[in-house]
């Protein structure tokens, strides 16, 4: 009998890494946790109170006072924030704006970190964020950096809003984007980088399918790796 993983999937806003680990996780019967959504509720629901983002104790408190659940779906994750759905609204436009300041206090870290680790304990997890890697699952079995140049991830993001009916010039959407990288990459509490020990891929130009297929292939090649 096969161990099952715990793979971590870090990278910038945009990189592809939600599709991709939704896929890589329903191929290996898996199941996927989107850190990101956990952050975005916090955001969604500062935002619905008028909390002011920059106060770290007030955010700090909203966030362990919120109950997050995230239910596995075939059609995708459903996200629900108090027992309220919030799967569509933490990715409307005010919230991607907003949720990197959010992310960059260390009481709210503290909170979703613990709460994202006990997610990952158990294995056959696909955990994908920021930190998840370096911090939040450093002993996972496999690591991934997937990163894609700034006009990609930003045209990436343009088209999911103008998906749900959001039109957004690209020039904004490039503006936060960037602004994101930044945030995360400069932030002192647990800044994205790329782990030691690390898989470094770019999606620039290349399907979900293309990425998932490759980190299939790195996992092959582990003797511990397991397909379900
Ligand atoms: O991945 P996604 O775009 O949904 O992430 C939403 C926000 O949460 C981003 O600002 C990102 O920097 C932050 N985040 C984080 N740590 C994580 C996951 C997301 O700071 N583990």
């Amino acid at each position: 009998m096969h161990r099952r993983l715990t793979i971590a999937i870090d990278g910038p806003m945009g990189a592809g890494k939600g599709t991709v680990a939704r896929l890589l996780a329903n191929r290996l019967g898996y199941v996927y946790v989107d850190t990101g959504a956990m952050y975005r509720a916090i955001a969604w629901k500062a935002l619905q109170r008028q909390v002011d983002l920059d106060d770290e104790a007030s955010v700090g408190r909203l966030a362990a006072a919120t109950e997050i659940r995230i239910d596995p779906t075939p059609q995708g994750l459903r996200v629900f924030c108090d027992g309220e759905e919030v799967t569509a609204a933490i990715r409307a436009f005010d919230v991607n704006a907003a949720v990197g300041r959010v992310a960059s206090h260390p009481a709210v870290r503290a909170t979703l970190t613990g709460r994202a680790r006990e997610m990952g304990q158990s294995g056959g997890i696909v955990m994908d964020g920021r930190d998840i890697g370096t911090v939040v699952l450093p002993d996972a079995d496999v690591k991934i950096y997937l990163d894609a140049t700034l006009d990609e991830r930003a045209r990436r993001r343009c088209a999911e809003l103008a998906a749900k009916g959001e039109r957004v010039p690209f020039e904004t959407v490039c503006g936060i984007v960037a602004d994101d990288d930044d945030r995360a990459m400069m932030r002192t509490t647990a800044p994205l980088r790329q782990a030691p020990g690390a898989i470094r891929i770019d999606s620039t130009g290349r399907s979900p399918e293309q990425v998932a297929d490759e980190i299939e292939s790195i996992l092959r090649k582990d003797p511990h790796v397991s397909h379900r």
